[in-house]
């Protein structure tokens, strides 16, 4: 077993148990680590790091461990970074300064005692800014707000050299906030990776231009990869660490930028029954400016419908739509446009205005988690083919493909998601009691994936590549793109301590490998593995996984 570094002042674990807690993420995957890391600082972190070089360890950067693709588990050891988690500076122009571990929710909740929010908001409340920025987080309202690369000025961030670098947007004054002495101490201007970088890797990614145009997604959104054509288009190394997911570096702190919280927002909801409506009212929803339009099929209708209000028979999808204006009257007459321009199309149309209607239309988006929670034991939701996301006007014939997939392999897929930005949720309701489940899983990965490509779209929207889309990008992106991620890869991360296997692809990877059921699943005691169930029924993944041990 491995153990704490010299000097190292936080807590450094290696009970079976605590390794166990530690060994799923939201995700379907499940691998022990050979150790649990909590350091306590800045000085604690570079110990963690010099030590895993030395002795040729893999890091595993952690957070509130909501990701879902494999990418917050690894074989090495996990860095739990919860006490990374300086409260919000915020300031008046609008600009947050947080610690990586700080809760989204935290943030929010700081934020709008001054009016202002970050525009990304997650359904995963509880997950930390550190991941967010790992992953190029976003949420319902992306469609107008995109992910949080948008959003982010700045991060200061511990390098696989055991350095620590601001990466800020150059279009972007530095922190606004005055780095602390201590921060002082660390902070250094001119890193090795950099330098690495410049003399091996900059030359090369530009070489590359053309490949990136003709084979990057043409999706709303991307989570997938490493952002190659946003740093081709503002040349700020912080657009390759956004979205890296712990492979490039930790992320200590990040500078973002908050918007005002609109004054007035009214909620349409539209149930239709014919698919083929779909791409047409969703592009008029969106060409009216909608903040957010979510889908729900009816797999999932079917699935919350003993918690859904009225009768879900005969919905194909039901659409919720917000609209954000800044006085009441004008969020009324966008909420009337619209329910007049798709109506004819709907089989039914309700319009919420005050906060309460509202709240009770958005429940119905909600009534995934107690209709999950109550799903037998032998009945685990997985995600395989959970964030694929397409060009809008493919959306249907996505949705339509996803289903027939899942007919051909024989599993019961339950979907909802970002209708606006063409980015769907399908979960795998899998019967772990199915001897030939993991064949099943792959076949319906593999007949997504092809779909996907063919539609043009990305195997990730939002939630990052992690374990399971590394051994597609290949597929999706081609081999001359996958070695130039490769060569970011390298010159950030020479000897590939920083989460190996994610984004990535090890050698031999195989997709539904390490999965947390079934009878090659990793040993767990007994009562680690129920409460990692019972977070995963409630959702509780804020829950310091040090004490589930
Ligand atoms: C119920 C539920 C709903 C969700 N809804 C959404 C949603 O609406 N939108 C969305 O985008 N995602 C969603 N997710 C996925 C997940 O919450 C996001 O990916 C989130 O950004 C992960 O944050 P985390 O703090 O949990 O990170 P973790 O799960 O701990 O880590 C995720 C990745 O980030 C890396 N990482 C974490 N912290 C750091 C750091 N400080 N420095 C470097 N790397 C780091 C990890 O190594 C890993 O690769 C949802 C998940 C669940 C379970």
């Amino acid at each position: 077993m491995p153990r704490a570094p010299s000097g190292f002042r936080g807590r450094f674990l290696t009970d079976f148990a605590t390794r166990a807690a530690y060994s799923e993420g939201a995700g379907p995957y499940r691998i022990v680590p050979r150790a649990v890391a909590v350091p306590r600082d800045l000085n604690d972190l570079l110990a963690i790091v010099r030590h895993a070089t030395k002795a040729g360890e893999s890091l595993t950067p952690r957070g509130a461990g909501s990701g879902i693709p494999g990418n917050n588990i690894g074989r090495g050891i996990v860095v739990d970074l919860r006490h990374f988690a300086t409260p919000l500076s915020a300031y008046a122009e609008g600009i947050a300064n947080v610690g990586a571990g700080v809760a989204w929710r935290s943030l929010d909740r700081a934020a709008a005692r001054r009016g202002l929010r970050l525009a990304p908001n997650p359904s995963s409340a509880f997950c930390t800014i550190g991941g967010m920025v790992a992953t190029n987080a976003a949420g319902a309202r992306s469609l107008k707000a995109g992910s949080i690369r948008r959003w982010v000025r700045g991060v200061e961030m511990v390098t696989a050299d055991a350095e620590v670098g601001w990466f800020g947007r150059s279009t972007a004054l530095r922190m606004r906030r005055k780095p602390t002495l201590a921060e002082r101490a660390v902070l250094r201007a001119d890193l090795t990776a950099v330098r690495r970088f410049q003399a091996g890797g900059s030359a090369e990614l530009l070489a590359g231009r053309p490949e990136v145009a003709a084979r990057f997604p043409r999706t709303r959104k991307n989570s997938s990869g490493y952002a190659l054509d946003h740093y081709l288009e503002s040349g700020d190394l912080l657009d390759l660490i956004i979205g890296s997911e712990g492979t490039l570096g930790i992320v200590t702190r990040a500078e973002l930028t908050l918007e005002q919280v609109p004054v007035a927002t009214a909620t349409v909801l539209l149930a239709l029954d014919d698919l083929g409506a779909l791409p047409d009212v969703v592009s008029s929803l969106v060409g009216m400016d909608a903040a957010a339009v979510e889908l729900l099929d009816r797999s999932f209708l079917a699935l919350a419908a003993p918690h859904i209000p009225f009768s879900v028979h005969g919905i194909e999808v039901l659409l919720l739509a917000d609209f954000e204006r800044n006085a009441d009257v004008a969020a009324q007459s966008a909420a009337s446009e619209a329910r007049d321009a798709v109506s004819v199309r709907c089989r039914y149309v309700e319009t919420a205005l005050t906060q309460q209607d509202r709240g009770r239309l958005w429940a119905i988006r909600h009534a995934a988690s107690p209709a999950l929670a109550a799903l037998p034991a032998s009945r685990r939701s997985l995600q395989i083919v959970e964030d694929g996301c397409v060009p809008v006007a493919a959306l249907g014939r996505y949705l339509e493909g996803v289903r027939t997939a899942a007919r051909h392999a024989r599993v019961e897929i339950v979907a909802f998601g970002h209708a606006g930005d063409g980015h769907l949720h399908i979960n795998a309701l899998a019967d772990t009691r199915q001897p030939d489940l993991t064949a099943r899983l792959a076949r319906l990965l593999e007949e997504v994936t092809a779909l996907i490509i063919e539609l043009h779209g990305t195997p990730s929207g939002e939630h990052g590549d992690g374990r399971l889309r590394a051994p597609l990008l290949e597929r999706v992106y081609g081999s001359e793109l996958v070695r130039l991620f490769g060569l970011v890869k390298r010159t950030f991360d020479p000897a590939n301590i920083l989460n190996p296997g994610v984004i990535l692809p090890g050698d031999r990877a195989d997709p539904t490998a390490n999965l947390k059921v079934g009878p090659r699943a990793a040993p767990i005691p007994e009562e680690v593995e129920s409460r990692l169930r019972e977070i995963e029924r409630s959702g509780a993944w804020g829950t310091a996984k040090t004490e589930l041990a």
